[in-house]
C-alpha cells in the first residue's frame, strides 16, 4: 500500500472495516441474543413485520425463530389491538405495560412488554422485550381469592369490624356491618365513630387505641354510641393490635358488639330480683308471723288436752279427749309440713347442727312409732350395723323428721307384713365426716313405676284420686328429699305393685371427736360378753335381726324358728339365755318348764320377746321369764335385756353399765326440791299451761304478761331462771332481755333467760341470743325438753 492512499483507497478500507466490525458485532451479540431470558423481537415500523426475534422470544411463541421473523407482529402480541399499537397508532415514544401474547397454539401468555422506537441502519424499527409473568398473575390471583375470601368472612359478621392504621387514625378495613360506606383513604375512626374533627384524647370515653398504645395490651370497654338513625346504643368495644416484625404496633382491630338490650334486659332482671327479694322477705315475714299465729292457740290446745288427761275423767270423756288430742297432733303434723314446705320455697329452711347420739335417736323414733305399727299388727324392726358411728354431729330433729315420714309411711301403706330400718355406713368424703345409708323397707302396697320419681315432688301422691285409701298431704317426702340434699345426701325408692318398697337415703354428718368407747358403743358387760345366747323367733325378719345384732358383741348365738329346732338346741348346747317368741310354731310352754325344772331353774335364762311392746308382760306362764324385751330393740336394749336374764339366774358377777344405767344415774341428780322461776307470757291459755306444768315439775312460778312487768319484777332478784315470751304486747321479749342485762351490767349477776318463741326461724335464735338471752325453745313446747334445758342453767344442788 502506496504511502499517501487515496480518497478511493481510504474509502474502500474504510468500507472495510466497517463491515468487519460489523461482522464482529454479529458473532458477539447473536449468542448474546440468545442467551437472554427475556424476549426481544425487532419490528418493522412501516410493515409491522418481525425482522428478527431471540429464542427466549420464539420458546414464549412456540415457533422457531425463523417461522417468525416476516410475520405481522399482531399475529402474536396486542392481537385484539391491531389499530391501537401507542407506538406506531397513538405515538407514544414509549410502552410499557402488561399485554397478552399468543401462542402459536391459540394459548394465552401474560407478559410485561417494553417497546421503543429506534431507527437502526436508517430503518425505523420498534425494539419489543418482554418477560413471562404469568407466574406472578397467577399468585396475584389467589392473592385476589384470598382477599374476596376474608373479605366475605368480615361482611357476614353482623357486627361492626374495622382495622384502624395507628400512624394516622385511618381506617384500612372495615366490613359491610360498619356501615362507614365506600371507604375513603383520609378517613379516620374519630371522624367515622364518634363524629370528630380530631383524633380523641380519651377524656370524654374510654378510647381502646389510646389503652393499647398505652399498656401494649388487647382493650375491652362499653361505650355509648350514635347509630345512623340517630339513636344512643350501647356497644362493647373490643380492640386487639397489630404489631410488625420488630414489634411496634401498626394497626388496630376493633369490633363492637351492641348490647343495648342485653343491658336492658339485665337492669329488667335486676329490678325484678329485687322486686322478687322484696316479696320475699315479706313472704318470710309473714311466715314467721303465721308460724306464731298458729302454734300459739295450738300450743294452747294441745297442752291443755295434756292437762286435761291427768284429770280423773269417765271411760267416755277420756276416749274424746284421746281423739281430740290425736287431731290436734294431726293438726300441728300438717300446719309443720305446710310451714316447711313454704320455708323451703323461701330459702328459708336451714339446719341446725348439734351434737347427738344417733343409735339413741333410732331407737327413740322406733319406740314412737312402734305404737301405729302394732294398731295395724304390722310388726316393725330396726337394725344399726356396729360400724356406725353413734356420737355425729347434725340436725337430729330434721333427721328424725325424715325417719318419721319414712317409717310413718312404711307403716301406713303396709297391711300386714314388716317393716325394716336399716343403717349401715358408706364412704364418707372426708375422715372427719361419716356417711350414713338408711334403707326403710316395707312389705305393703308397694308403689307403680310410673308413680316413682314423682311422690318426691310437693302434693303428688301415687294414689290421687278422691276416693284413696290413704290420707296425707303430699308434702312429706317432697320435704324429706330437700332435707336429705341439704344434709349432702339423696333419696331414692326401688319397689313394685304389691310386692311392698325400700326407700334409700343417705346423709353425710360430722363425726364427734370421741369422748369414750362406752359412750360410741353399746358394749356389753363384761360378764355378759362371754354368754352363749340362743334365739327363737317364727319371725324371719325379727331372727335375722337378734342374730346379725347379738353376733357382733357375743361369742355364740344361735336362731333358730321352731319349737322343735329349740328343743334339739338346747339338747346339743348349754344356752345361758333364751330370747324367746311366744308365738314360735309347735312351742308348748309345759315342756319348757319342765325342762327348766329338770335343770333346777337353772339355764337357760328366759327373754321374752314382746314384739307387740307389751313393756309389762303379766301372763301367767308355767315356765320363769328372767326379762322382758319389748321389740324394736336397740343392740344396748338387748343387751341390757341378756345381763339382766343371766344376772338372774345367776350367771353374771358384775352388774351391768350400760348406757341406760349412766341416763339412769344422771337422772338422780334431775330437778332439786323448789325453785322459782319468772314466766313472761302474754297469751292468757299460754300462761296458765305453762305455770301449771311448771307447778306440777315443783317450780315456783310467778307469771307476768309483759316485758315491762318481767323487767321490774327480775330486779328483785328472787328467781333464778326467766323464761320470757318473745311477742308480748308493751315491751317484747328481746327488749326485755337487754333491759334486764343492762341493769345486770357491773353487778356481777346474770340470770339465765330462755326465750319461748313461737317463731320458728333460724334467724330468731340468733335475735334471742344477741338481745342476751341463753337460749330458746320453740313452740309448742315439749315439756321434757324445756324441763331438759332448764336444769342445763340451774347449779347443781
Ligand atoms: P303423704 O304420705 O302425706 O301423701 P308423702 O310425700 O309422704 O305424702 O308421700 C307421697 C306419696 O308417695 C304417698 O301418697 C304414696 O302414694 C306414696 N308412698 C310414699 N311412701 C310409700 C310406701 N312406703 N308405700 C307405698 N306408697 C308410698
Amino acid at each position: 500500500m502506496s504511502a499517501n492512499p487515496t480518497y478511493e483507497e481510504l474509502a474502500s478500507r474504510v468500507a472495510f472495516l466497517e463491515e468487519e466490525l460489523r461482522r464482529g458485532q454479529r458473532k458477539y451479540l447473536e449468542p448474546i441474543k440468545d442467551a437472554m431470558l427475556t424476549g426481544l423481537a425487532v419490528v418493522d415500523a412501516q410493515t409491522r413485520r418481525v425482522i428478527d426475534v431471540n429464542a427466549a422470544a420464539a420458546r414464549m411463541i412456540g415457533l422457531p425463530q425463523e417461522k417468525i421473523i416476516g410475520r405481522q407482529c399482531h399475529d402474536f402480541m396486542c392481537v385484539e389491538r391491531r389499530d391501537q399499537c401507542p407506538i406506531l397508532d397513538i405515538h407514544q415514544h414509549q410502552d410499557h405495560a402488561e399485554r397478552d401474547l399468543r401462542r402459536d397454539d391459540g394459548s394465552r401468555l401474560s407478559i410485561l412488554k417494553t417497546v421503543t422506537s429506534q431507527t437502526i441502519d436508517g430503518r425505523d424499527v420498534l425494539v419489543e422485550s418482554f418477560i413471562d409473568i404469568s407466574d406472578c398473575k397467577e399468585v396475584e390471583r389467589q392473592l385476589h381469592e384470598k382477599e374476596r375470601f376474608l373479605r366475605s368472612i368480615l361482611d357476614a359478621l353482623t357486627f361492626p369490624f374495622y382495622v384502624i392504621n395507628t400512624a394516622d387514625y385511618t381506617i384500612m378495613l372495615a366490613n359491610e356491618a360498619a356501615r362507614f360506606g365506600t371507604l375513603h383513604p383520609d378517613a379516620t375512626c374519630f371522624q367515622l365513630t364518634h363524629h370528630r374533627v380530631e383524633p380523641c384524647r380519651g377524656d370524654e370515653h374510654p378510647c381502646p387505641v389510646i389503652e393499647i398504645l398505652k399498656t401494649g395490651q388487647p382493650a375491652h370497654m362499653d361505650h355509648i354510641h350514635i347509630d345512623h338513625q340517630g339513636r344512643k346504643r350501647i356497644v362493647e368495644v373490643h380492640g386487639f393490635p397489630i404489631r410488625d416484625e420488630q414489634g411496634r404496633i401498626r394497626q388496630i382491630i376493633e369490633y363492637s358488639l351492641d348490647i343495648t338490650e342485653r343491658r336492658q334486659a339485665e337492669m329488667d332482671l335486676k329490678q325484678a330480683k329485687e322486686a322478687a327479694e322484696i316479696a320475699n322477705l315479706a313472704k318470710g315475714q309473714f311466715l314467721a308471723n303465721m308460724s306464731h299465729e298458729i302454734r300459739t292457740p295450738m300450743n294452747g290446745v294441745i297442752g291443755l288436752l295434756d292437762l286435761l288427761r291427768r284429770t280423773t275423767l269417765s271411760e267416755q270423756q277420756e276416749r274424746y279427749l284421746e281423739l281430740a288430742r290425736t287431731s290436734s297432733l294431726r293438726m300441728m303434723d300438717i300446719i309443720n309440713d305446710i310451714l316447711d314446705f313454704s320455708k323451703i320455697e323461701s330459702g328459708h329452711l336451714n339446719l341446725e347442727p348439734a351434737p347427738f347420739n344417733l343409735r339413741e335417736l333410732l331407737g327413740e323414733t322406733l319406740r314412737i312409732l312402734t305404737v301405729s305399727a302394732q294398731q295395724k299388727g304390722v310388726e316393725l324392726f330396726y337394725h344399726m350395723q356396729r360400724d356406725v358411728p353413734a356420737l355425729v354431729d347434725g340436725d337430729a330433729g330434721r333427721l328424725r323428721q325424715i325417719l318419721f315420714n319414712l317409717i310413718g309411711n312404711a307403716i301406713k301403706f303396709t297391711a300386714q307384713g314388716e317393716v325394716l330400718v336399716e343403717v349401715a355406713s358408706g364412704r364418707a368424703p372426708s375422715p372427719e365426716e361419716a356417711l350414713l345409708h338408711f334403707a326403710v323397707h316395707d312389705t305393703g302396697i308397694g308403689i307403680a313405676k310410673e308413680h316413682q320419681e314423682s311422690i318426691f315432688h310437693a302434693f303428688i301422691q301415687a294414689d290421687g284420686s278422691a276416693t284413696r285409701t290413704y290420707g296425707g298431704t303430699g308434702l312429706g317426702l317432697a320435704i324429706a328429699s330437700e332435707l336429705i340434699s341439704m344434709m349432702g345426701g339423696h333419696i331414692d325408692v326401688e319397689s313394685a305393685p304389691g310386692e311392698g318398697s325400700t326407700f334409700h337415703f343417705t346423709i353425710i354428718v360430722k363425726r364427734q371427736s370421741r369422748q369414750s368407747v362406752e359412750e360410741e358403743q353399746p358394749l356389753p358387760a363384761p360378764a355378759t360378753s362371754q354368754l352363749s345366747v340362743l334365739v327363737a323367733s317364727a319371725n324371719s325378719v325379727s331372727r335375722r335381726l337378734l342374730g346379725d345384732t347379738l353376733r357382733e358383741w357375743l361369742p355364740l348365738v344361735e336362731t333358730v324358728n321352731n319349737a322343735q329346732a329349740m328343743l334339739e338346741a338346747l339338747r346339743r348346747h348349754p344356752y345361758d339365755v333364751l330370747l324367746l317368741d311366744e308365738q314360735l310354731e309347735g312351742f308348748d310352754a309345759a315342756t319348757l318348764a319342765t325342762r327348766q325344772a329338770a335343770d333346777g331353774g337353772g339355764p337357760p335364762a328366759v327373754v321374752l320377746l314382746l314384739p307387740h311392746d307389751r313393756e309389762t308382760d303379766n301372763g301367767d306362764r308355767p315356765f320363769a321369764v328372767a326379762a322382758p324385751l319389748p321389740l324394736p330393740a336397740s343392740p344396748a336394749d338387748m343387751l341390757a335385756a341378756i345381763h339382766a336374764a343371766a344376772d338372774k339366774a345367776g350367771k353374771t358377777a358384775v352388774p351391768p353399765a350400760g348406757p341406760a344405767d349412766r341416763e339412769a344415774a344422771a337422772g338422780q341428780a334431775g330437778v332439786p326440791q323448789k325453785r322459782r322461776i319468772l314466766v313472761a307470757e302474754d297469751d292468757y291459755i299460754n300462761r296458765v299451761l305453762i305455770t301449771t306444768i311448771l307447778e306440777r315439775e315443783k317450780w315456783v312460778v310467778t307469771a307476768v304478761e309483759n316485758g315491762r312487768l318481767a323487767v321490774d319484777e327480775a330486779e328483785t332478784d328472787a328467781y333464778e331462771l326467766i323464761l320470757m315470751d318473745v311477742q308480748m304486747p308493751e315491751m317484747d321479749g328481746f327488749a326485755a332481755a337487754a333491759a334486764i342485762r343492762a341493769k345486770e351490767k357491773g353487778t356481777g349477776r346474770h340470770i339465765p333467760i330462755v326465750a319461748l318463741t313461737a317463731h320458728a326461724m333460724k334467724a330468731d335464735r340468733e335475735r334471742c341470743l344477741a338481745a342476751g338471752m341463753d337460749d330458746y325453745i320453740s313452740k309448742p313446747v315439749e315439756y321434757d325438753a324445756l324441763f331438759a334445758l332448764l336444769e342445763k342453767f340451774l347449779p347443781k344442788h
